[in-house]
């Protein structure tokens, strides 16, 4: 399996273990397989009632090609979902006829983050241990992201971890997930702006190529391949569980940074029968409008119950409009450019109804995930959190009629509690995992938008920290 740049325009392919630990490629683009892999009929039919992990690896397989063998992704994968607090990993619970939920948030971060970077930081070891080398994690985050990676990294030998955040705009159990951490091989750093201004300085310095050398800079975001790879597992493992390969399924999928809903896609495009991925937006709904009317056009960053969700500028969208332009490069060049200069681009005529084939797309506001969440505890009595809510709303909009729906619950609700009060007039109790941050002392850098702060601010723990090492 080799790897292209969405920018591309020559035939150059890296290998997954390039992809993997580059994360973006030189030339500003993200990877993507150079064609899917197929789960036919008979390879999907032999993975029904598997182990979530074995169903994992076995989709890692087809996408990491001669880099790891068999065994050892089987051991990677076993060893990435060991932690996990409940025996199906990823259960689907019924909400109603043909509607179900399947909860991603029983890893030790509480959120689907774990699914990916549990299994990611395992891959990186694994090859960084092969080349004798070290590696920094920059990572941006508008929340669950930090706290999945610094769990995934902390402690590793080999690899630093960056973590910026949106000062002030994550929840404040999302910040403690992150900043209790006392590894020394942890930095967190509050912006003091937003997720799409830490998004725009990890590009920033990424783009710095000899910064990038000097420090073995490695990406984790939704745009590193492999979160992708490792994602698409869990909509295999649910259709299997709901019926496929004989009965198509839909999901409805809360959406941010649109790096789920598009391994949804990759498992769609690989074969899975997936009917419809429903795109679930909060009021930053530049996605859903795209989808709606082809539009996609930058607007205001709005801060609402669902911070996971606050974004407007979806970095993986970039991977569908690549595949929507046929893998042309230059095509998806133009469309960025455009966005860069005008805020907007329009998608017309083929591409735009290519795009209608696979997806649909709903919005909800704080007020209708509110009225969700009421709903959902109403009539099952289960909490949900406003992420989740978001996605649950969409299925009620769009799931009459077309086969078993599956909502993606993305986070527990108890790291929400002061949504789900407010909705509902009762606090979740706090899992045993959450109820210790309280007392942990917290560590963090606060710093300006300003990339040649940031650049500083990294050359000098990394350094550090190399320095420890030798003495
Ligand atoms: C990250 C996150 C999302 C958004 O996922 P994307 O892959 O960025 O689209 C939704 N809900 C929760 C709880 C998240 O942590």
């Amino acid at each position: 399996m080799r790897y292209i740049s969405t920018r591309q325009t020559g035939g150059r392919t890296v290998s997954f273990e390039h992809a993997l630990l580059q994360g973006l490629a030189r030339d500003g683009g993200l990877y993507l397989p150079e064609r899917w892999p197929v789960l036919d009929s008979d390879a999907l039919a032999a993975l029904s009632g598997r182990p979530y992990a074995e169903v994992a690896a076995a989709v890692m397989a087809e996408f990491t090609g001669r880099a790891f063998s068999r065994t050892q992704l089987a051991a990677i994968a076993a060893e990435s979902y060991a932690g996990f607090d409940h025996p199906a990993t990823a259960p689907l619970v019924q909400l109603g006829p043909d509607r179900w939920l399947l909860e991603l948030f029983h890893g030790p971060t509480l959120a689907f983050k774990d699914f990916a970077l549990q299994m990611v930081a395992r891959l990186l070891d694994a090859v960084l241990a092969r080349r004798g080398r070290t590696a920094t994690i920059l990572v941006a985050t508008s929340g669950d992201t930090g706290a999945a990676a610094i769990e995934a990294f902390r402690g590793r030998e080999a690899l630093s971890v960056v973590v910026l955040h949106p000062a002030g705009r994550v929840s404040e159990m999302q910040r403690r997930q992150m900043t209790t951490a006392a590894e020394p091989n942890v930095h967190n750093v509050a912006i003091a702006g937003t997720f799409d201004d830490c998004q725009a300085l990890v590009k920033a310095l990424f783009a710095d190529l000899a910064l990038r050398d000097e420090i073995g800079l490695a990406a984790v975001n939704s745009i590193n391949w492999a979160r992708v790879a490792a994602q698409a597992a869990y909509y295999v493992y649910a259709a299997l569980a709901l019926g496929a390969p004989a009965r198509a399924v839909s999901f409805t999928v809360p959406t941010g940074n649109f790096g789920n809903v598009y391994a949804g896609y990759a498992a769609r495009q690989m074969g899975v029968p997936i009917e419809r991925l429903v795109v679930a937006t909060n009021r930053n709904d530049i996605l859903a409008q795209f989808f709606e009317t082809g539009l996609y056009r930058k607007g205001q960053v709005h801060k609402t119950l669902s911070p996971s969700m606050d974004i407007q500028v979806a970095s993986n969208f970039e991977r569908l409009l690549a595949d929507l332009s046929g893998r042309d490069g230059a095509a998806v060049c133009a469309l960025m450019a455009e966005l860069a200069e005008r805020g907007e681009f329009t998608l017309r005529g083929a591409r735009f109804a290519l795009a209608k084939v696979a997806f649909a797309a709903a919005r909800a506001d704080d007020d209708a995930c509110l009225a969700t969440i009421a709903d959902v505890w109403r009539e099952s009595g289960r909490m949900i959190d406003p992420h989740s809510a978001a996605g649950v709303h969409a299925a009620r909009t769009h799931g009459a009629g077309a086969g078993p729906m599956v909502s993606l619950a993305t986070a527990h609700a108890a790291k929400f509690p002061d949504a789900i009060e407010r909705a509902i007039g009762i606090r979740p109790a706090l899992p045993p995992r959450l109820a210790a941050l309280a007392a942990k002392p917290e560590r963090v850098t606060e710093l300006p938008v300003d990339a040649a702060q940031l650049t500083r601010f990294i050359r000098d723990r990394v350094h550090a920290r190399q320095r420890e090492c030798v003495a």
